[in-house]
């Protein structure tokens, strides 16, 4: 791989982002009740009106903002949420992040990478528990290069389980790669490809990623440039919170988003926000120098709800359940569930083990036990992939979300996927209430499209699969 970073400019302005995020604290109640007013509308905020949300410690508005949040997201997303499980390929890594237990220096750490056939064993229990989207993990080191990530694609892929189950959308987080590498990643078919800057602030950076490819900033920065110069036209992005202020970080990366929008028509498909958790031999994922609250990161979720409405937030299993109930109903639209953190978990019977894992997860509940209690409070499991198989991605996706997209469609694949899930993978207890909220959402709806979806569901309780509109 090429790593150059000649010519690349930091489009994030340091002094400008604080400069809106000073010039943004202390707003007054009427100030935040227009932006409320403004958030409403679901067209999305500005970085200044973002960073007056962001700091408004009134308990009231905060109030407010997290009620407003969840109106928008009613309204664009109605109660579908996308479910998915991580799959860690590998954990060997030549960077030294100071937060992660795969960092270089870490002897403790069993290293392992993950052989076709392993592979094909993970993936084949995950499918037997009716996951149909996959996101790949990797650390990052010189003998993992595009061509050898895209043939683990290429694997997953493959794995077609007996139990009626195959992977649809596999999306990918590892290192930046250059063009020709992510075109590599591109061609295999990946849906989203996923980089977290982990913070936008340079001396911290620096500081935190003492060594390897990860130390450059600005490759890193890049990545997003370079992969839908490549063809990828999903991107996912996000910071890691607790290593620097949360609020420079999250004006950072909406910043970084309107970059990519103003250039390439497009911002990004996903935003994450994870918090640092404990990691084995990590200091500063025991201790994070900036802790982030439980009140300052449900504001944190709401507002990224009203600043970006089009864009998915996705929640992973860092967070207790309690906390991803809360989420749900205030801005997350994807969910991780039942996720282990380090390769070959899946297959493992003895999983909770430190000396493996990434970090430790917050939830663990297992895929079925979390289904059953979304559905219990109103929403509806997704594993719709229909927009990345009919080629509706990117800005195509964008310009049909900002049209009722979602809930005309998103909403009746949700059902879809949800009741495949139910035939052929759900315990009795989901069973029951699941059948009970389709039928409900059914008796709600009219039209073409309610009669298409009824045709349909009652063609999947006969035995076919994959449908959708
Ligand atoms: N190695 C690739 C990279 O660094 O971009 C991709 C995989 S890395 C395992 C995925 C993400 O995990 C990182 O971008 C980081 O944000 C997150 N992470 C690392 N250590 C963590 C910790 N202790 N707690 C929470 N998240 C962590
Ligand atoms: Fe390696 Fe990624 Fe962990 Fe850094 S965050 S040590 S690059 S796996």
């Amino acid at each position: 791989m090429k790593l150059d970073t000649t010519g690349l400019d930091n489009f994030i302005d340091e002094k400008a982002i604080w400069g809106i995020v000073n010039q943004n604290a202390d707003a007054s109640t009427g100030r935040v009740q227009e932006i409320l007013d403004k958030a409403l509308e679901a067209k999305g905020l500005t970085l200044e009106e973002t960073a007056c949300l962001l700091q408004t410690e009134d308990p009231e508005l905060n109030e407010a903002i997290l009620e407003t949040a969840g109106k928008v997201k009613q309204a664009i997303y109605g109660k579908r949420v996308v479910l998915f499980a991580p799959l860690y390929i590998t954990n060997e890594c030549s960077n030294r992040c100071a937060y992660c237990g795969f960092k270089d220096t870490n002897t403790e750490l069993v290293r392992r990478t993950l052989n076709p056939a392993e592979i094909k064993k993970e993936v084949s229990i995950l499918e037997d528990i009716g996951h149909k989207r996959l996101l790949l993990v990797y650390g990052e080191h010189p003998k993992f290069g595009g061509d050898w990530i895209a043939e683990t694609v290429r694997t997953v892929y493959e794995t077609v389980s007996e139990k009626s189950g195959e992977i649809r959308r596999v999306n990918i987080n590892c290192a930046p790669l250059d063009v020709e590498g992510f075109r590599k990643l591109h061609e295999v078919g990946i849906g989203t490809y996923q980089c977290f800057q982990e913070t936008y602030h340079p001396q911290t950076y620096a500081e935190l990623h003492p060594r390897g490819h990860k130390k450059h900033f600005l490759w890193r920065l890049h990545a997003m440039h370079r992969a839908m110069e490549a063809g990828i036209d999903d991107v996912g992005m996000g910071a890691l919170l607790g290593l620097y202020d949360y609020r420079f970080d999250i004006i950072a990366l909406l910043a970084h988003a309107a970059e990519l929008e103003k250039r390439f028509g497009v911002g990004p498909h996903t935003l994450s926000f994870p918090r640092l958790e404990p990691a084995l031999n990590s200091d500063i994922a025991f201790n994070p120098p900036y802790p982030i609250s439980d009140t300052q990161f449900k504001r944190l979720v709401a507002v990224l709800r009203l600043a970006v409405p089009f864009t998915g937030l996705i929640l992973s299993t860092r967070e207790n359940k309690e906390m991803r109930r809360e989420l749900l109903d205030i801005g997350v639209s994807q969910l991780s569930a039942g996720s282990r953190t380090y390769p070959g978990a899946y297959s493992d019977p003895n999983f909770d083990r430190p000396e493996v894992q990434q970090f430790c997860v917050g939830d663990n509940r297992n895929l079925d036990e979390v289904i059953q209690e979304i559905v219990q409070h109103g929403y509806t499991p997704s594993w719709c992939t229909a927009c990345y198989r009919e080629g509706r991605t990117g800005e195509e996706f964008m310009k049909l979300a900002k049209n009722g997209f979602i809930q005309n469609f998103c909403r009746p694949n949700a059902l879809l996927t949800f009741n495949e899930y139910l035939q052929d993978y759900a315990s009795e207890a989901t069973r029951d209430v699941g059948h009970k909220l389709i039928q409900d959402e059914v008796e709600k709806g009219s039209g073409t499209c309610q009669k298409n979806l009824e045709d349909r569901l009652s063609r999947i309780e006969q035995g076919e699969r994959d449908l959708y509109l």
